[in-house]
Formats: C-alpha cells, sequence, structure tokens
C-alpha cells in the first residue's frame, strides 16, 4: 500500500524553531516547504521601500497586490522571490521582521496571501509553517503541530540566527523585539496565533531540531496511511 502525500501544518510563536524543523522534516519526507512569514515579510520589505506606512491598510492592501512572490527551491536553499528579485536576505532584517506582523494583522493582506497559500498546498505534500496554517490556511490539514519553546529559549535562537546572518543586535534586543511581535501575533484581530484544537503540542526548549523533526516525521508517516486507508478503493 502506498502512502498519501498529506498537508503539515506547523505553528508556533517566533524562535520556536519552525524554520529548521519544518525544512527537516520535509526533506525527510520528500515534501514542499513554505515558509508562509517570508510573504508577509515580503509584503512588509516592498512597503517600507515604497515610504508607506505598515499601518496604512488599504495603501498596504494595494502594494500587496501588485506583488508575484515566488518561494524557489535552489541545491541548497529557499530563495525568496519578488518578480525577479531575490529578496532572502534582504527581509531577514528585524526591522522588515517587525513591519511584517503589523502588515499581517491587516484582513485585506491576509485574505490575499492565504489564497496564494492554499494554492500553494492543494495537491499535498507540502510542510508549511507559519502562524495560522492548523487554524486558517489549512483546517483540515492531516497532521497540525503547535510547536512551542520557552521565550528565554526562543530569544537566544533567533540572537544565534541572526549573529550567524551578520545582523548585529544583543540578546536584550532580540529578546523585546520578540516578545512585541508576539504579542501583536496573539491579540491581533484576524486569525491570530492560536494552537488549532487537533494540533499536537511540541516543546522544544530542551530538544534539538532534528529531534524534534524525527518525532513529527513519525506522526506524519502514521498520518500518511491512515489517510490511504480512508481512501475509498
Ligand atoms: O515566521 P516569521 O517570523 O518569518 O513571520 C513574520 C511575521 O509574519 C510574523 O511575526 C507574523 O506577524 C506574520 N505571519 C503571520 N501568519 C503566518 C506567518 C507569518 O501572520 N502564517
Amino acid at each position: 500500500m502506498g502512502a498519501k502525500r498529506i498537508v503539515i501544518a506547523i505553528d508556533g510563536p517566533s524562535g520556536s524553531g519552525k524554520s529548521t524543523v519544518a525544512r527537516a522534516v520535509a526533506d525527510g519526507l520528500g515534501y514542499l516547504y513554505i515558509d508562509s512569514g517570508a510573504m508577509y515579510r515580503v509584503v512588509a520589505l516592498r512597503v517600507q521601500e515604497e515610504g508607506i506606512a505598515p499601518e496604512e491598510g488599504a495603501r498596504v492592501a494595494e502594494c500587496a497586490a501588485r506583488l508575484t512572490i515566488k518561494l524557489e527551491k535552489r541545491a541548497q536553499s529557499i530563495r525568496v522571490l519578488v518578480g525577479d528579485r531575490d529578496v532572502t536576505d534582504a527581509i531577514r532584517q528585524p526591522q522588515v521582521a517587525q513591519a511584517a506582523s503589523v502588515v499581517a494583522a491587516i484582513p485585506a493582506v491576509r485574505a490575499l496571501l492565504v489564497a496564494q497559500q492554499q494554492q500553494m498546498g492543494a495537491g499535498g505534500g507540502i510542510v508549511m509553517e507559519g502562524r495560522d496554517i492548523g487554524s486558517v490556511v489549512f483546517p483540515r490539514a492531516e497532521l497540525k503541530i503547535f510547536l512551542d519553546a520557552s521565550s528565554e529559549e526562543r530569544a537566544r535562537r533567533r540572537h544565534q540566527e541572526q549573529a550567524e546572518q551578520g545582523i548585529e543586535s544583543s540578546l536584550e534586543k532580540t529578546q523585546a523585539e520578540i516578545r512585541q511581535r508576539d504579542q501583536r501575533d496573539r491579540e491581533r484581530q484576524v486569525s491570530p496565533l492560536v494552537q488549532a484544537p487537533d494540533a499536537v503540542y511540541l516543546d522544544a526548549t530542551s530538544l534539538s531540531a532534528g529531534e524534534v523533526a524525527d518525532v513529527i516525521v513519525c506522526l506524519a508517516q502514521k498520518r500518511e496511511q491512515a489517510a490511504e486507508s480512508a481512501l475509498p478503493a
């Protein structure tokens, strides 16, 4: 019996290790990895470049509607393109992350990006990570994970990641930025960060990304089989 290629939704707060874990899970299963946060970051970057304040809902939505965002798999990495321009590194700046959580609270921006994300994952065989994947984008995903870690650990990881990318910041500043972004993500009116009722909660505070990925791959293989058995003969 073959296995059905399912949808895996990984949600959780900033710095919980979602990207590393989601990438490893996708590699392990031969699935496509989709970083939905990169799409909100692209909108934030373009808005900043056009001199639009991220709070200006109508102008931000109009700007977002003009963009063609692509997530392309290259040999070792996923490149984020807007039109033909590679913005993979530009969108990782801390100020873009902050602006992303502001534009992500605008309903019209969410509607636009959610529709694109649903299209990307329509065929299954994907691991998509974000804040509302299990609750809004794919409410019928076969496997939903809510990945968490202590706020100290999340700040430490994000700080280390930034240092590796050559972004200078103090641990205190990184911690404050994460706290602010999480609060905005959890308290916004549309699609706030919540654990879907049928999501598996994983606390990654004292687990490596590899260990978390192994747990998820195991769960996914069971769900693949269950989804296959549920198909009409
Ligand atoms: O995941 P990442 O930190 O790159 O996401 C940047 C911002 O985009 C988040 O702080 C959040 O405000 C927003 N986001 C969202 N919904 C998603 C993914 C990201 O609102 N599915």
